[in-house]
């Protein structure tokens, strides 16, 4: 199934990231604006639009996607000192791409609550 979004383009190779993981169901590619030293987005290749769109078909996708954010976070180098993994869902969770994606964030200390 095709998609339009610019996480589709960038699975289909059509626009150019800084990919940092590849595999059968996932690719991680570094955050173009970047809130942290180490600033990482996580996405299906399935066109999840968000994760309120996610159904029990998807559970072992989503666990895939966890499990590679931590594996992501050992390969940079930020397991370590920590890090966090958000999943932006909706408008008011503030989705900008409607491509399911989770951000890992590292490399510095973070605040919360987040704003
Ligand atoms: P969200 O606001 O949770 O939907 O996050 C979307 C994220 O995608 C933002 O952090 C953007 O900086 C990032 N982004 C948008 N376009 C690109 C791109 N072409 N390459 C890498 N990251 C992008």
């Amino acid at each position: 199934m095709r998609e339009d979004t610019i996480f589709g383009k960038i699975i289909r190779r059509e626009i150019p990231a800084d990919i940092v993981y590849e595999d059968d169901v996932c690719l991680a590619f570094r955050d173009v604006t970047p809130q942290a030293p180490t600033h990482v987005l996580v996405i299906p290749k399935k066109p999840i639009p968000k994760l309120a769109d996610a159904t029990a078909e998807d559970k072992e996708l989503l666990g895939h996607l966890l499990l590679t954010v931590k594996q992501v976070a050992e390969q940079l180098g930020i397991a370590p000192e920590g890090y966090r993994v958000v999943i932006n869902t909706g408008s008011n969770g503030g989705q900008t791409v409607f491509h399911l994606h989770l951000h890992l964030l590292g490399g510095r200390s973070l605040q919360w609550p987040p704003g």
